[in-house]
């Protein structure tokens, strides 16, 4: 009898009928939907899997069990298998009944996990909306991201990177994104990973396994080669990448602000003040006082720049619990990748065209220009205007301490190791300084942030048909630097926010 009973829910969840489920619902009970098939699965759970949302509902209407785990080895529970097969709408319907976001099987996979596994960019993004947490790993320590390579859903990868997860998180056995890709040969992933996010090929997991080890054992002779190019390259640009040495070495934290405070105290001024100073004074009289003036500018705007708002977006807006509703109706093939992009799962905002979520400040910033180390602040909308100044006075600065400095040495003293050093190293600064400068200037003339002009093919607003660059918001240089330094209404730069990219 019991068997018969199990037989006929089964078979009318199976049939997609809600008809058929309420007449064996009505002839045996509300309780047919506490039934196990033979492997240990729930009603809930085929009505998850095949997307029957209401049946879901008729389950949940009479009480029936819809987040039971099933009675074997997995241990999934019925919205795992709502996300197998992508139904957001199932998902949704699970979620508001009380269902847990992050609730995980017996190894340990989240909802998001198996999306990620399937490739279901949708429901990623809805599940992240809903508060489920991306960085959980399996019990093997694999995140979405891992599955995601590891499966080789591309679009998916993109989309999780850009949310701001780490391709460089290992799992248990020490495999990072790269490892997986190389395991499963997935040759686009390994490229993008190694080139784009800089994900070092020669990193040894857990078992002393590097990239190129696992590529090699899978036979993969297209993988193998281009992994034995990028070594040979990595050596040769290792010895001569002194601008990453010089820089990159510094890290992302605090240590570059502290970098540029050390060179201006500890050697930029006391060389001025004893030995610039007191020998060149009576030959360049206005030049120092354009040297004192500039220096009192660059102190201000270091200080009012790195210490301003950006433009900070505000968090948690309406709009976005609206956006993440709107997913429930949408689909991987109809739903366009740059419209994921424009929500942020992190300030739960909708970014608006030109605003970008900062990884370092952890804020999504409107006109988002760039994240500048040397301030220890993003550069944006509102502080845009005094970062220019601050680049123009350091420019000024460096340039006049370098002539200053070979006038004196020139003229008053003898060349040694040490003022030659001097001098070149203001030399280098005082160009760097200049390229900066020239940079923000140009780019402010026409209108382009430095995040658009560098990364203009992420942008669809910023390629032609032909996918060549092409600048949306230019009004002339005039206008251009007179809205870049809030001197102009900006009613036009605003309606442009509510254009949607597509
Ligand atoms: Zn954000
Ligand atoms: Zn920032």
């Amino acid at each position: 009898m019991e068997i018969e009973k199990e037989k006929s829910i089964f078979n009318a969840i199976e049939s997609g009928l809600l008809e058929s489920v309420q007449a064996v619902s009505a002839a045996e009970g509300p309780s047919v939907f506490s039934l196990r098939d033979d492997k240990g699965y729930t009603p809930a759970h085929w009505a998850c899997y095949r997307g029957h949302e209401e049946i879901v509902r008729f389950i949940l209407d009479n009480n029936g069990p819809i987040d039971k785990p099933s009675n074997n080895e997995l241990g999934a529970h019925p919205i795992h298998w709502a996300c197998v097969n992508g139904h957001v709408a199932i998902v949704d319907i699970l979620l508001q009944a009380g269902v847990s976001a992050n609730v995980v099987d017996n190894k340990g996979c989240t909802p998001i996990i198996m999306a990620a596994q399937y490739g279901h960019i949708v429901l990623v993004s809805f599940l992240m909306g809903k508060g489920a947490k991306p960085q959980m790993g399996d019990e093997d320590g694999n995140g979405v991201l891992h599955w995601a390579v590891f499966y080789g859903h591309m679009e998916l990868m993109r989309y999780l990177i850009h949310c701001g997860l780490n391709p460089k998180e290992i799992n248990k056995y020490g495999q990072s994104a790269l490892h997986l890709a190389c395991i499963n040969s997935n040759f686009q992933a390994v490229q993008e990973l190694h080139v784009k996010h800089e994900l070092d090929i020669n990193k040894e997991d857990k078992d002393g396994k590097t990239p190129l080890m696992l590529a090699s054992a899978n036979h993969n002779t297209v993988m193998v080669d281009y992994l034995h190019k990028q070594i040979k390259k990595k050596k040769f640009f290792s010895k001569i990448d002194l601008i990453s040495l010089a820089f990159n070495t510094l890290g992302s934290g605090r240590k570059p602000v502290l970098f540029f405070m050390i060179n201006f105290l500890c050697w930029g001024y006391p060389m001025y003040v004893g030995l610039c100073l007191p020998y060149t004074w009576s030959d360049f009289p206005l030049l120092h006082v354009v040297f004192l003036f500039f220096n009192i500018v660059l102190w201000i705007c270091l200080f009012h720049v790195s210490t301003t708002d950006p433009g900070y977006l505000p968090r948690n807006v309406p709009e976005y619990d609206m956006a993440i509703k709107q997913l429930v109706i949408c689909s991987d093939k109809t739903v366009g990748q740059n419209l994921l992009c424009t929500l942020c799962h992190t300030c739960r905002l909708v970014k608006p065209l030109r605003s970008k979520h900062c990884r370092v400040c952890n804020r999504c910033i409107k006109v988002f220009d760039h994240h500048c180390p040397y301030i220890y602040n993003c550069v944006g909308y509102k502080n845009r205007g005094s970062f220019a100044l601050f680049t123009t006075s350091v420019s000024i600065v460096l340039a006049i301490s370098f002539k200053l400095s070979i006038h004196t040495v020139n003229n008053y003293l003898e060349w040694n190791w040490l003022y030659k050093f001097y001098v070149l190293l203001m030399g280098f600064y005082a160009f760097s300084a200049f390229g900066l400068f020239v940079l923000a200037i140009y780019n402010a003339a026409i209108n382009v942030t430095t995040n658009e002009s560098l990364a203009f093919k992420k942008y669809a607003y910023m390629q032609d048909k032909f996918g060549r660059v092409k600048r949306p918001f230019d009004q002339g240089v005039v206008n251009n630097l007179l809205d870049f330094f809030h001197l102009r209404n900006l009613i036009e730069e605003d309606s442009l926010d509510q254009i949607t990219v597509t």
